[in-house]
């Protein structure tokens, strides 16, 4: 360790002392990544500036991440319909294998049931495909819908930018 680093005076690069190793929290670089520091791996949350949704952030050229993916609050299990997962609604032909029975609370608010599914299990997602176009029109033409996860049974809202996605 230099004799500088010692005395506190460590000649900082960024969050960084280049001599020591030290961190600091302060002057991160979010150039590459608005939520990671490309010198230190800190995190944050929600910094990016999306230039449309679903496409690209402004800042960090960073995309945003899959279309699909769609997050439980309640057991934070991640669905990416289509490759892991199928959501169905009421108007969904029936998927084989699966026992799913889709309730709409009321007629105001629809709710979807997202499910996880094997990845293997072609069929299931092609069944699951006109459902799946259906609760996107419903998003776009501004329906207020939900999904309920299958595994937890919690009810969690789409993401805004689903009723932008084609
Ligand atoms: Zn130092
Ligand atoms: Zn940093
Ligand atoms: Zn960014
Ligand atoms: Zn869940």
């Amino acid at each position: 360790m230099g004799f500088r680093c010692n005395i506190g005076l460590h000649p900082w690069n960024g969050c960084k002392c280049p001599e020591c190793g030290k961190i600091r929290d302060d002057q991160h670089d979010w150039l590459k990544d608005c939520e990671t520091c490309s010198i230190c791996g800190k995190k944050r949350e929600n910094m990016h500036t999306w230039i449309n949704p679903g496409g690209m952030c402004s800042k960090c050229r960073k995309t945003k991440p899959s279309n699909s993916a769609l997050q439980c609050a309640g057991c934070k299990k991640e669905y990416e319909i289509g490759k892991n997962a199928v959501a169905v609604c009421l108007d969904s032909p029936a998927i084989p294998g699966m026992q799913i029975i889709v309730v709409y609370d009321d007629e105001t608010e629809k709710v979807d049931l997202v499910a996880p599914i094997d990845p293997s299990n072609k069929g299931a997602f092609e069944r699951a495909k006109p459902g799946w176009k259906t609760i996107r029109e419903g998003l776009s033409n501004h329906q207020q819908r939900k999904w309920k996860c299958n595994v937890c049974n919690h009810v969690n809202s789409y993401p805004d930018f689903y009723s932008d996605l084609s």
